[in-house]
């Protein structure tokens, strides 16, 4: 999957509020390997990957190929964080780690609400929270192995998560080193 002096490439994804974006600039920061921070979704809208915006939603039909285009020169070289709310069409080989961000349904309607999200968006949110959407779309998505699931709710987790990170990053430089 990756050369040897190659960074990884982890996906941090979750329903939108579980915390990626915190999650990602965190790990940017912190991590013993250098690690840029990909918001996708920002990213989307940037560079115009994106074929029309939905007004009653809020949000982006998302120009995939183009989008896949943008990314495939950044993936192969590594060392990137992808944040974004859905991880399966990012292609298998592409993934070292894969996490995905899980937060209590009350406690992310909060978020989403303060965010002035329209009541539907909120709800379906909500509901693929529930329903483990994306936690399922990663687990067909990516080898088992490579998937894990990680509460969102507190600081103490938000800390506990990088820490965790990190040491799995240790752990595969480590295998790299020795390669
Ligand atoms: P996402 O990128 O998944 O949409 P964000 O990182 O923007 O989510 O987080 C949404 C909101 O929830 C932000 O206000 C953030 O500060 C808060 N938040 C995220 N994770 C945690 C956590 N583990 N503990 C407390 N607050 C959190």
């Amino acid at each position: 999957m990756s050369s040897s002096n190659k960074g990884p490439v982890i996906i941090i994804t979750g329903t939108p509020g579980t915390g990626k974006t915190t999650h990602a600039e965190l790990l940017a920061q912190e991590s013993p390997v250098p690690l840029k921070h990909i918001n996708v979704g920002e990213m989307v809208k940037q560079k115009n990957l994106y074929e029309a915006f939905d007004e009653e939603w809020q949000s982006y039909t998302v120009d995939e190929d183009k989008l896949l285009d943008e990314l495939e020169p950044l993936a192969s070289a590594g060392g990137i964080i992808l944040d974004w709310h859905t991880c399966e069409i990012f292609p298998e080989r592409w993934a070292d780690l894969v996490v995905v961000l899980r937060c209590d349904h009350t406690k992310l309607w909060d978020r989403l609400e303060k965010r002035n999200y329209p009541l539907k968006k909120i709800q379906e949110n909500n509901e693929a929270e529930i329903m483990e959407v994306v936690l399922d779309e990663a687990r067909s998505s990516y080898p088992q192995e490579i998937v894990v699931e990680l509460q969102s709710e507190r600081t103490e987790d938000l800390e506990s998560n990088i820490q965790r990170i990190m040491q799995w990053i240790e752990a595969w430089k480590e295998d790299r080193d020795l390669a």
